[in-house]
């Protein structure tokens, strides 16, 4: 159990972002969301340095009025960035800037597509949160690949095997210390928060998506 204990405790000191890393985000001033064009359904990344995806994820969550409204404390907030950015691998398309991608879409449906006045303040936060980590340690292979290949993955998850390791590596990542941007929540918003967040990161796995009967429209 302890060298299990001293694993876990290396595992997460890499898998979240350093103190110098932290320090420099927290000091910019964060431009605006015009500045990044991110109310924008034609928004490009190619343009962004890495620290300013991490500088317009932060406008997104400051725009949402989230920082204030869930108390998260701003550094919090750039070292859970930073981490999430830092468990994405280099693969071709499911990398950070993929998840970086989504979530701006995700944000352009709430302000420009109108979706906010629908939505809980709750919900706005959950659902820029999952989709920063619905892809979170993709290894550039599907759930076919992990069967096939009898993966230590696909043995603990039969159906929407990477889905649920993205969950569960939100799960890891939030635990880990200095990171929880959930930790002012009351019991009753937290509970409901993760719950919220599985289903969403689950409902990416597109074999399930394309089993309901409306999804062709
Ligand atoms: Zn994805």
């Amino acid at each position: 159990m302890a060298k299990q204990a001293v694993s876990l405790e290396v595992l997460s000191y890499h898998a979240s972002a350093q103190v110098e890393e932290v320090d420099r985000i927290r000091r910019y001033t964060i431009p605006t969301c015009d500045d990044f064009k991110l109310y924008d359904f034609k928004f490009s990344d190619f343009d962004l340095s890495e620290d300013q995806t991490i500088q317009a994820s932060l406008r997104m969550f400051l725009d949402c009025n989230l920082v204030t409204e869930y108390h998260i404390p701003y550094e919090v907030l750039c070292r859970w960035l930073l981490s999430v950015r830092k468990n994405y691998r280099p693969v071709i398309y499911h990398n950070w800037r993929h998840a970086f991608n989504v979530a701006q879409t995700m944000f352009a449906m709430f302000k420009s597509g109108k979706m906010e006045k629908f939505l809980s303040k709750l919900e706005l936060f959950v659902l820029l949160v999952a989709c920063l980590c619905h892809d979170l340690d993709h290894r550039g292979t599907n759930n076919a690949f992990q069967q096939k290949t009898e993966s230590a993955l696909s043995q603990l998850y039969s159906t929407s095997t990477m889905e649920h390791h993205h969950f569960d590596h939100s799960i890891m990542i939030l635990q880990t210390e200095g990171n929880n941007i959930f930790q002012f929540l009351s019991a009753e918003d937290y509970r409901v928060a993760l719950t919220m967040l599985e289903t969403a990161i689950l409902s990416t796995d597109l074999a399930l998506y394309f089993k309901y009967p409306d999804s062709s429209f």
